[in-house]
């Protein structure tokens, strides 16, 4: 690799078109804390990703509908080189993908605090942060055992 083609520490993150015809509606969703997938007018089939037609009918008409961000890892990645120098700052993180409880598969970061014990078939839940100013992104944090939970509020009452 070329030391000169080392991009700067200070290059901006990606940010997600909240303008586009076909991707817009899930980040408008994300922005106002709601995960928003296609959902097909004609059988009822969700889409992801946004897509022109149905891939179970072909029909084009859909609506948008909010799914709980809920769900199970299915498997994780650590990230320890930016793939985009806008990713630098921030390594290493986790990126997991989730069997959200609707039967969407969804790839998005794991919580900076979930890092070193993040694994598959865990609980995860989402939450919307807001990452720079003005850009809002699910990420997903572990669900805590209600066992663990339980002994952790015992005799606090
Ligand atoms: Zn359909």
């Amino acid at each position: 690799m070329s030391q000169l083609s080392q991009p700067s520490a200070d290059a901006a993150r990606p940010r997600p078109d909240l303008d586009d015809p076909l991707w817009g509606p899930h980040w408008r969703g994300i922005r106002e804390h709601e995960l928003r997938f296609q959902q097909c007018d004609a059988c009822g089939t969700l889409r992801w990703p946004p897509a022109p037609l149905c891939p179970n009918c072909l029909e084009p008409a859909h609506g948008w509908t909010a799914c709980q961000p809920e769900g199970t890892i299915w498997s994780v990645a650590i990230y320890e080189h930016a793939y985009h120098p806008g990713f630098r700052a921030q390594l290493p993180y986790g990126v997991v993908l989730v069997g959200l409880d609707c039967g969407i598969n969804y790839i998005s970061r794991i919580c900076p605090d979930d890092l070193d014990r993040v694994a598959p078939d865990q609980r995860v839940t989402g939450v919307f942060v807001e990452v720079e100013p003005g850009l809002v992104l699910l990420e997903f944090e572990l669900v805590r055992s209600s066992s663990a939970d339980g002994a952790a509020n015992k005799d606090q009452a």
